[in-house]
């Protein structure tokens, strides 16, 4: 079993600081994420995040809702990147991901996000989560050279749409210990009418495989029964199946292995622009939810959790409150 994160062995041999000039390079003619814009990040050049040179961060806190076996008694600290690469009209956090003008305010330089790293590992959580990460990986590593030097010694969990460069992800290998992507669709019709990105599916599939590749099938856990290094891929239920879910659950159990940890989720609700789009402005029905449980069974996905149905009930965040958006949940202060 490994013990400490996978990036310590690389900052001591030099490799961590290699990577993030190899990724910082990228931010040259942007290539950081699948939309390739080309745009010159470094001259705060924007295009379609409307992220430039600095992190941009909405709100740093201990959650305590993320599966269990992440976080455990002590929450994992997470770190909400603002703006997004993808679009989902029906986005749970859309007060952060599409409110660029908004979120301008909230650049941080990279030893303030190095210092929210060591911050919520001083509070006590038990590893750091990168949600929203994808287009700020280039500042995301070099804040973490910076941590680790200080004494970062908790694992990241990289927490993304699952829309990912996969040659990015190479140099993540032996940085990131836990992915955590989502598989949003198994259409590409509908990534494209309900998120706005085309040929979601291969782009998804070549990230997934490449996490996959790096960190396998099997769940690494501590003393306590928590993670400390895997991949589980969570997927949204929509109404009327809007995700095509047996397709994304059949690709996982396919194309990876039915050993691979899927985290289903059911906390669908309207939001965003979603109240005002037919099919989508709903919550699912019971029965909807019966349908998916049954085909994951039904494909050998034995590994991972799926969600109460009600769950949609108390996962509403708000992140006006920049303490926790999470209102049932302990803050860090
Ligand atoms: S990270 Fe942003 S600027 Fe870079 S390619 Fe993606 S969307 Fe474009």
């Amino acid at each position: 079993m490994q013990s400490g994160p996978s990036y310590i062995p690389l900052l001591h041999s030099g490799e961590l600081q290699k990577r993030a000039d190899s990724l910082e390079a990228l931010l040259l003619a942007c290539t950081v994420c699948p939309h390739n814009c080309g745009n010159n990040r470094l001259q705060n050049e924007l295009a379609r995040c409307h992220s430039g040179r600095l992190p941009i961060v909405s709100t740093a806190c201990r959650h305590f809702g993320e599966e269990p076996a992440l976080g455990g008694l002590d929450g994992v600290g997470n770190i909400f990147f603002s703006n997004c690469t993808m679009q989902c009209v029906f986005c749970q956090n859309h007060q952060i991901s599409q409110n660029w003008k908004a979120e301008e305010k909230n650049e941080i330089s990279i030893e303030s996000l190095a210092d929210m790293m060591l911050e919520l590992q001083s509070a006590g959580s038990r590893a750091i989560g990168l949600v929203t990460p994808s287009h700020f990986v280039p500042q995301i590593v070099r804040a973490v050279h910076l941590a680790a030097t200080c004494g970062l010694h908790l694992p990241l969990i990289y927490n993304s749409n699952g829309f990912d460069s996969a040659q990015v992800l190479r140099l993540l290998d032996g940085i990131i210990d836990i992915y955590l992507p989502d598989l949003k669709y198994g259409d590409d019709e509908f990534a494209f009418q309900y998120s706005g990105i085309r040929s979601y599916s291969e782009i998804a599939h070549a990230a997934i495989a490449e996490m996959y590749r790096q960190v396998g099938a099997a769940i690494v856990t501590d003393g306590n029964d928590l993670i400390n290094r895997g991949l589980i891929i969570r997927h949204l239920v929509l109404p009327n199946d809007l995700a095509m879910t047996e397709e994304v659950l059949r690709w996982i159990a396919a194309a990876l292995d039915p050993r691979v940890t899927v985290s289903l989720m059911a906390q669908y609700y309207p939001a965003h622009k979603a109240p005002k789009i037919e099919l989508l402005d709903r919550r699912l029905r019971e029965r909807e939810y019966e349908k998916v449980l049954a085909i994951m069974d039904r494909l050998g996905l034995q590994n991972g959790w799926t969600q109460e149905f009600d769950s949609s009930d108390f996962y509403r965040p708000d992140f006006s409150n920049k303490i926790s958006p999470f209102i049932t949940e302990r803050n860090t202060a």
